[in-house]
């Protein structure tokens, strides 16, 4: 009895937020182009982890989202997929341009993956701009407060187009990221799987 109450636990699934898109079942049914579906494929991804499924729906939808569940659980893909989609969409990038004007790479760039500290320098150095940028990603939220990013997040937030679609990832929600949530997400869904602190 014990065994299966802990087990129903840890399958526990939440989602809230307003006219939330239905979850999937299989990555067909999230109308990926085939290219991606080779890339999944590839990858050797046969079905959705339960925060995908949850997730990806949400986020294909163009909804800002609050992801929280367990490392491990899948959650790269639940942004990362999307973000391909959404970079599809965009008209092609001039040469040197991009949603981040990536100088040193000497090309137009469409990814930007760093940590808010490098972020923050290559900002105030002007060796990027975030003028374009309108997919921002939060992963490992608690972790970034836990090392004292608070402020550097902040500062790097209020540089990128109110417009944007605003992703936090985390596997723990401590008051403190949730504060910071409802502060830069807009109209969010909030998707938690399993017993997270
Ligand atoms: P998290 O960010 O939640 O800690 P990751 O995104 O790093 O988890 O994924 C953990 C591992 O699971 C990675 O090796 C990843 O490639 C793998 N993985 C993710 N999604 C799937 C899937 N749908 N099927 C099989 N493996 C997956
Ligand atoms: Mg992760």
């Amino acid at each position: 009895e014990q065994d299966i109450s802990e087990y129903r636990k840890s399958l526990a699934i939440r989602v809230s937020g307003f006219d939330v898109p239905r979850p999937i079942n299989t990555f067909e049914d999230c109308g990926f182009s085939q290219q991606l579906m080779n890339a999944i494929k590839k990858q050797g991804y046969e079905k959705p982890t339960t925060i995908q499924c949850q997730a990806l729906p949400i986020v294909l939808s163009g909804r800002d989202v609050i992801g929280i569940a367990k490392t491990g659980s899948g959650k790269t893909a639940a942004f990362v997929l999307p973000m391909i989609v959404h970079i599809m969409d965009q008209p092609e990038l001039e040469k040197e341009e991009g949603p981040i004007g990536f100088k040193e790479l000497k090309a137009g760039c469409e990814i930007v993956v760093a940590t808010p500290g490098r972020l923050i320098d290559m900002l105030k150095m002007k060796a990027l701009t975030m003028s374009r940028a309108t997919y921002l990603v939060l992963d490992e939220a608690d972790r970034m407060f836990d090392l004292g990013f608070e402020p550097q997040i902040r500062s790097i937030v209020g540089q990128i187009r109110p417009d944007r679609q605003t992703l936090l990832f985390s596997a723990t929600m401590p008051h403190r990221v949730e504060k910071l949530a409802r502060e830069i997400l807009t109209d969010p869904v909030r998707v938690t799987v399993g017993e997270v602190g």
